[in-house]
C-alpha cells in the first residue's frame, strides 16, 4: 500500500474515481489502488468487431444530480434515445413515447390499451409533481415502498403490471417493488428532467480522462486541472 500520500482510495469504479476527483480538487494528495487491470468498475465498454458494447445495460441520465459536477458532459458526445418504452402485450409491441417530447407519438401513446387514459394522466401526473417538486421536500414525505406510492397515486392494476412493474423492474432491479419509495420518487425525477442516453465511445467514456498508472494496480493523479 503507498505510504507517501494522504488518502487511498480502494477501488476504480465510478465512486472511487468521483472521490478522487473530489480529492483533487480540494488538494488533498490520494492514491487510489485497484484490483482490476483497468479503471471504471462495472462500467466498461467492449470493442467487438468494430462494434462498441458496454457490458450490461446502462445508460447516462443528464438529470442525475452529481452529474454537471463529476464530468465534462459535453465531452461525452451523447446521443440520446426517445423518451419513452415499447411495452410488450401478446404478440404486440407497443410504443408509448412522452408527449411533451415527442409530438407526433402522443396519439399512438393515448390509445395504446396499456392501463387506461386516466391512468396515463395519473401517472403523468405523479412524474410532474416528482420532477418539480425540490429533492428535500420529496425526500421528507413519509417512505413507503415503491409500490405502495404507485397505487396511492391511484394507478390501476393494468398500468402497473404491463408497464410500470416491467419497466421499474429492469431499474431498481426489484420486481417486488419494495424499494423505497424515496428511491422511485428520485428514478422517475430524473427520468422526467433529463434526457437518457449514451456517450459516442459507450460508458467507459465515463471513467476518462483515467488517472495515471504509477504501478501495477496503482493509479496517481492526472485528472484534469480544477475547473
Ligand atoms: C447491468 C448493470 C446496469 C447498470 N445500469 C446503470 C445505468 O443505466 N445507469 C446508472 O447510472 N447506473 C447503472 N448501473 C449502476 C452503476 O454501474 C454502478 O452503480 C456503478 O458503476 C458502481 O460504481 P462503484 O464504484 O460503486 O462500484 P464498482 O463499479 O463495482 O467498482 C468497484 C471497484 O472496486 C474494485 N475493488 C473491489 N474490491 C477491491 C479491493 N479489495 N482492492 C482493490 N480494488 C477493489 C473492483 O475491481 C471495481 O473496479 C448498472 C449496473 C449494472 C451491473
Amino acid at each position: 500500500m503507498p505510504a507517501d500520500t494522504d488518502v487511498v482510495i480502494v477501488g476504480g469504479g465510478l465512486a472511487g474515481l468521483a472521490a478522487a476527483r473530489r480529492l483533487h480538487r480540494a488538494g488533498v494528495s490520494w492514491r487510489l489502488v485497484e484490483a482490476a487491470d483497468r479503471l471504471g468498475g462495472r462500467v466498461a465498454t467492449d470493442t467487438v468487431d468494430g462494434f462498441l458494447l458496454d457490458r450490461g445495460f446502462q445508460v447516462l441520465n443528464t438529470a442525475y444530480p452529481r452529474l454537471g459536477a463529476l464530468l465534462d458532459v459535453d465531452r461525452l458526445d451523447l446521443g440520446f434515445f426517445v423518451p419513452g418504452v415499447r411495452v410488450r402485450k401478446g404478440d404486440r409491441l407497443l410504443r408509448l413515447v412522452n408527449p411533451l417530447r415527442e409530438p407526433a407519438g402522443g396519439p399512438g401513446t393515448a390509445l395504446a390499451p396499456v392501463g387506461s387514459l386516466p391512468d396515463r394522466l395519473r401517472f403523468a401526473a405523479l412524474a410532474a409533481s416528482y420532477a418539480t417538486l425540490p429533492p428535500e421536500r420529496l425526500l421528507a414525505r413519509p417512505e413507503t415502498t415503491a409500490e405502495v406510492a404507485l397505487r396511492r397515486a391511484g394507478l390501476s392494476h393494468g398500468i402497473i403490471e404491463d408497464l410500470l412493474r416491467p419497466f421499474l423492474s429492469g431499474v431498481l432491479l426489484d420486481r417486488e417493488l419494495a424499494t423505497s419509495s424515496h428511491v422511485l420518487a428520485m428514478v422517475l425525477r430524473s427520468f422526467a428532467r433529463g434526457r437518457v442516453g449514451l456517450p459516442a465511445d459507450g460508458m467507459a467514456a465515463l471513467p476518462r480522462p483515467s488517472p495515471r498508472r504509477c504501478r501495477p494496480g496503482c493509479w496517481s493523479c492526472t485528472l484534469p486541472s480544477p475547473r
